[in-house]
């Protein structure tokens, strides 16, 4: 089991636990460093870090940048980043604004297909209402007996070519990796496993990442199938970027992801901390 766990959501964004009760979460769990990465938005840092000085374990500042890169959303985490640092304050800003452009639009597209009020059903389940998001939306739909959990709503509804769906064009990801870099941070590719495109796009993709000046990829993660975990610890090697573990940890219970509940990198692997 990995001491480590440097990807984690509060209500800051999607996630259901107020970051105080996020870290206290992961310390019962064993987590001994954690990197709180809520979408777009890190005004959960503060609460984060000063409960980690009460239970003793490291608290690493992060974020998850939302970016669109080829037609498809990718995911940058940013770690250890000054998370006052212009820049990426006024970056983060703006892929917010764009989070309640497209609610509107998705809560359109919803009432079409006979499901009225998910704009103000969504925005119940945001408690930062500057970050509302697909998995708001996802809750809602869950609540009212439409779907019967949220992978399934996600599947019928909220993912590319369902009805639900709306595009929407983030940051670039030479800026999202520029701005982690100005605030003193390193840029992490969150989740590659997760990205549905096939291997000549997913390579141009890492080298573009590296080109950008981004250093890691995670390589275990909570979405990371056993052989998926070995696949992207090659791909670390192959590009030279050093490799992250988190567990994308949303809420309890939530597609039966837990903090802390990770197995260690692979032996080749260059581990991010090994940096730091
Ligand atoms: P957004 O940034 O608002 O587009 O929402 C992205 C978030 O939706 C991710 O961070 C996950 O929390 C959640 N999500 C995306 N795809 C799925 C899925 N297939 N099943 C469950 N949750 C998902
Ligand atoms: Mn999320
Ligand atoms: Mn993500
Ligand atoms: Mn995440």
């Amino acid at each position: 089991m990995s001491p480590y766990d440097l990807h984690c959501h509060s209500k800051v964004s999607d996630g259901t636990l107020s970051p105080r009760d996020l870290v206290q979460r992961a310390h019962a769990q064993g987590v001994k460093v954690l990197a709180l990465t809520d979408h777009d938005d890190m005004r959960g840092l503060d609460e984060a870090r000063a409960t980690a000085v009460e239970c003793g374990i490291e608290l690493i500042a992060g974020v998850e940048v939302s970016v669109t890169w080829g037609g498809n959303t990718v995911h940058i985490v940013g770690l250890r980043l000054d998370p006052g640092h212009d820049q990426i304050v006024a970056g983060l800003r703006r892929n917010r604004a764009g989070r309640t452009e497209r609610a509107q639009k998705m809560a359109e597209a919803l009432a079409k297909l006979g499901i009225p009020g998910a704009l103000e059903g969504a925005y119940a389940f945001a408690d930062n209402k500057e970050l509302i998001g697909r998995s708001h939306f996802a809750r809602f739909l869950v609540d009212k007996g439409h779907v019967r959990n949220i992978k399934a709503v996600f599947k019928k509804y909220l993912v590319k070519g369902k009805p639900g769906y709306v595009h929407h064009d983030w940051a670039t990801l030479t800026d999202a990796v520029a701005w982690i870099r100005q605030a003193g941070g390193m840029a992490v590719l969150a989740h590659p496993g997760r990205y549905l495109m096939g291997k000549e796009k997913r390579h141009l993709l890492f080298e573009e990442f590296k080109a950008a000046g981004g250093e890691a990829v995670e390589v275990v993660c909570g979405s990371h199938t056993p052989d998926q975990v070995l696949i992207y610890a090659d791909y670390a090697q192959t590009f030279g970027l050093y490799a992250s573990v988190g567990s994308d940890f949303h809420a309890p219970g939530e597609n039966g992801r837990e903090l802390g509940k990770l197995p260690s990198l692979p032996e080749h692997c260059r581990p991010i901390w090994s940096a730091w």
